[in-house]
């Protein structure tokens, strides 16, 4: 995202796609055996996406439910590898660090997911999912456990005294504490946030979200915060990417985004836009299915659905271009093709 600065972002993302092979069941394999025609299919689930993440910036990575967003942001979080393209960090090619580079970005890259529950393990205690990664990685000694453990509990709203008790004796609001505390005990600099306040409460999601925006400040964080909510998203994101089929298809700051969306599938998204004052509001923007991303349509992704597609938009895919005061826009309408 656009901000004048000789230092390289503190995350890019070149050309990166990702493609997962859905294998055949037993009946496909069998049905294969006996000359029928039907073979491995591939998800294209994120299709050459590039991306700039200034530091401190707080990114919302939006978008309907299987549009790529959740494998994009573990592609940056180092849980999924890329099938093309590169991940820079801090200027540098993640592919070609050393192991104990990598290892290094690995730790100050974090994930936060949606399900604090499945994501902590029910059988340790909290003092160990949050105390054992810092000890482990050097971060601190064994000696510094204790008092370490109970300065990053306080810092995200939880109780000290409680550290001895396991996952399920907590909220669901204080397990996502307990998340947000481990990947903060490793002192992390960049923070993906995938759903992290989906599954909670209205009035916990707005706690959940100051505590985010109070970390940010305490400790420098770089946020992506990933999604399908625009009311979450424009809560707590100064910059937003908009992603549609595995595509980035208009990234802008938040407020020019809300104020005038340029790219049409952002402009059908804010129409209906669930905001935390309007929770239960059915976020379905725009009329007909995502289609698949096994068989995307070709062009535009979008053009089936885009109300004002024409000739040119089946035949071939509009690049992500910048279109002045920080925005760029992947729509032929707007810009050049790729
Ligand atoms: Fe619509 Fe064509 Fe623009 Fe795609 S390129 S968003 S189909 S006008």
């Amino acid at each position: 995202m656009d901000k004048t600065s000789s230092a390289p972002p503190i995350l890019e993302l070149r050309n990166i796609s990702k493609r997962f092979f859905k294998s055949l069941d037993l009946a496909g394999r069998l049905a294969e055996r006996l000359g029928a025609d039907i073979h491995e299919e591939i998800v294209h689930a994120v299709d050459n996406v590039s991306l700039k993440i200034e530091e401190g910036q707080v990114v919302g990575l939006a978008g309907e439910s299987g549009c790529g967003k959740s494998t994009l942001g573990r592609i940056i979080a180092g849980i999924l590898e890329a099938s093309e393209g590169q991940v820079f960090y801090r200027g540098e090619d993640v592919a070609l660090m050393t192991p104990e580079q990598a290892q290094q970005t690995v730790l100050k890259i974090q994930m936060i997911f949606q399900d604090p529950f499945a994501s902590l393990n029910p059988r340790m205690r909290v003092e160990d999912i949050i105390g054992e990664a810092p000890v482990v990685h050097g971060i601190i000694s064994a000696k510094e456990r204790d008092d370490y453990l109970d300065d990053i509990m306080i810092k995200c709203g939880l109780d000290p005294s409680f550290k001895r008790r396991y996952p399920h004796q907590f909220s669901s609001g204080q397990r996502q504490r307990i998340g947000i505390a481990r990947a903060l005990a490793v002192k992390p600099e960049f923070i993906v946030c995938d759903e992290s306040v989906a599954a909670l409460d209205v009035s916990i999601q707005a706690q959940v979200l100051n505590l985010f925006m109070d970390l940010r400040q305490e400790f420098n964080l770089t946020y992506l915060f990933i999604s399908h909510d625009l009311g979450v998203i424009e809560h707590i994101s100064d910059h937003i990417a908009i992603m549609y089929l595995g595509r980035i298809v208009e990234t802008a700051t938040t407020e020019a985004l809300f104020d005038n969306p340029s790219h049409p599938y952002t402009d059908a998204l804010l129409r209906e836009v669930p905001r935390l004052e309007n929770r239960h509001a059915i976020f379905a923007p725009i009329k007909g299915e995502v289609p698949s991303p096994i068989n995307p349509p070709s062009g535009c992704h979008f053009h089936p659905r885009c109300p004002k597609a024409f000739d040119p938009c089946a035949k071939s895919a509009p690049a992500l271009e910048a279109t002045g005061q920080g925005r760029s826009v992947a729509c032929f309408l707007r810009g050049g093709e790729s």
